[in-house]
């Protein structure tokens, strides 16, 4: 048997030095490793070279937008934001020393207010995917000040090492998704009672480590491990991203219109006439809502999301990638039957998520619920084409079969 040899050190190729070939010429591992470090430095390890593409080529404000609106339907503004924000954050870290100056760039942390099941979450993830960097999503409610019960806001850190596999250099690089943060402001009535009565300590903790500081942190997290030894993580590559929904924001921002909603007379407006969009918002709003004003100013983009409209909801269900429809149509596709949804049954499913007031999220519970008996029979129908109507969404109708006209009769 004859042995390949890299063309370059003549290395015989086996299992630990495998070689790639190219037009009649082949090269080994190790000289590729050399080969890079001659183009990228001595000191690019060989762990370093795949994440080495967030620094070379950073995805423009619009391509980070386009690979967005793959996943998350409507909300442009945010997402136009949101691009902007993540393409000078990491701009920031990877190419200012490309312009020789000390002016220094500040974070440009985002705060995202919308509904729930408006793709704030979403779209922390997306971005994630699309930078290929580690993410940790923690909820705000869940965190206490050191010394109370609850989960420390150091442990949000350790949540993103362990997303990050133990590389420290990428958890730093990473991005940190909190949820809920409305909910720890003084104004909040979900506040833990076994938390510090204004929700400020938290908050304050917060800070700290959104504002970029040397952390220590327990590896493993938690108080469990009482005797493991602390990793410094830095914070100030780390990106955060708040979210909340803000209920109770639209009344604080009325009444800064000089609209009294609660008063008497002719003008006197119903809570629900209040303008539900936050494009306006500023951050003495917030500070009115009872976050400290450093916190916010940690927080400088603010980006708004609407609530999810109907015609939207039937997007969401047929458009991003993955979307449910296209999950469910693979899974009857993988038995052999063609499902498809009429018009009507989608604005229905839409429908009924609107009721449940929990945007988006609801849809899948509603698929789920429509499916599961379906699901149950599908093995028995291959060959068949189904069509999910009106009917089965909101009467539970049992759906019709029929059979597919083989290729022959066809
Ligand atoms: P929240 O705003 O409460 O963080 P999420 O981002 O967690 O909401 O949304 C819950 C689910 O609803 C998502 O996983 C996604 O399936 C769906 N969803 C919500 N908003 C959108 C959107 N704008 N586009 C596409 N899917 C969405």
């Amino acid at each position: 048997m004859t042995h390949r040899h890299c063309s370059f050190c003549n290395a015989i190729e086996n299992e630990h030095n495998p070689l790639i070939a190219g037009n009649r010429v082949y090269i080994c591992k190790n000289c590729v490793f050399s080969a890079y470090k001659l183009m990228f430095g001595e000191n690019a390890s060989e762990h370093q070279a795949p994440k080495d593409h967030l620094a070379t080529q950073l995805l423009t404000p619009k391509e980070l937008n386009t690979f967005l609106s793959q996943y998350i339907i409507g909300q442009e503004r945010a997402r136009k934001l949101l691009s902007v924000a993540v393409y000078n954050h990491y701009k920031r870290i990877f190419k200012h020393l490309n312009v020789d100056d000390d002016t220094e760039i500040a974070k440009s942390n985002v705060l995202l207010i919308g509904p729930t099941g408006s793709g704030k979450t979403l779209m922390a993830q997306t971005i994630a995917k699309v930078l290929n960097v580690p993410i940790a999503i923690a909820d705000a409610t869940s965190l206490t000040e050191a010394g109370y019960v609850g989960e420390d806001v150091e442990n949000i850190l350790t949540k993103l090492l362990q997303a990050a596999d133990g590389d420290i250099e990428r958890a730093q690089q990473g991005i940190v998704f909190i949820d809920e943060i409305d909910k720890i402001s003084r104004m909040s009535e979900n506040r833990s009672i076994t938390r510090d009565v204004s929700g400020e300590g938290v908050q304050q903790a917060l800070l700290k480590i959104i504002e970029g500081a040397i952390v220590n942190i327990p590896p493993k997290g938690g108080r469990k491990h009482p005797n493991q030894d602390f990793i410094q993580i830095d914070t100030s590559g780390i990106l955060f991203i708040c979210g909340g929904a803000f209920d109770g924001l639209g009344q604080i921002l009325e009444r800064k219109k000089g609209n009294n909603i609660m008063g008497f007379g002719h003008d006197k407006r119903s809570t629900t006439d209040i303008d539900e969009s936050f494009d306006n918002v500023e951050p003495d709003d917030l500070v009115s809502y009872g976050l400290i004003p450093e916190l916010i100013g940690r927080l400088p983009i603010i980006a708004s999301l609407n609530k999810i409209t109907q015609e939207e909801m039937v997007r969401i269900l047929t458009e991003p990638k993955n979307a449910l429809v296209k999950q469910y149509t693979k899974l009857f596709a993988i038995d052999n039957v063609e499902l498809t949804f009429d018009e009507d049954a989608l604005s229905a499913i839409a429908q009924k998520a609107l009721k449940r007031k929990t945007g988006a999220r609801g849809l899948r519970a509603i698929l789920e619920e429509i499916m599961g008996d379906i699901m149950y029979e599908l093995p028995e129908y291959s060959d068949h084409k189904v069509v999910i109507t009106h009917d089965v969404v909101d009467a539970g109708a049992i759906p019709v079969y029929l059979k597919k006209l083989s290729k022959k009769s066809a």
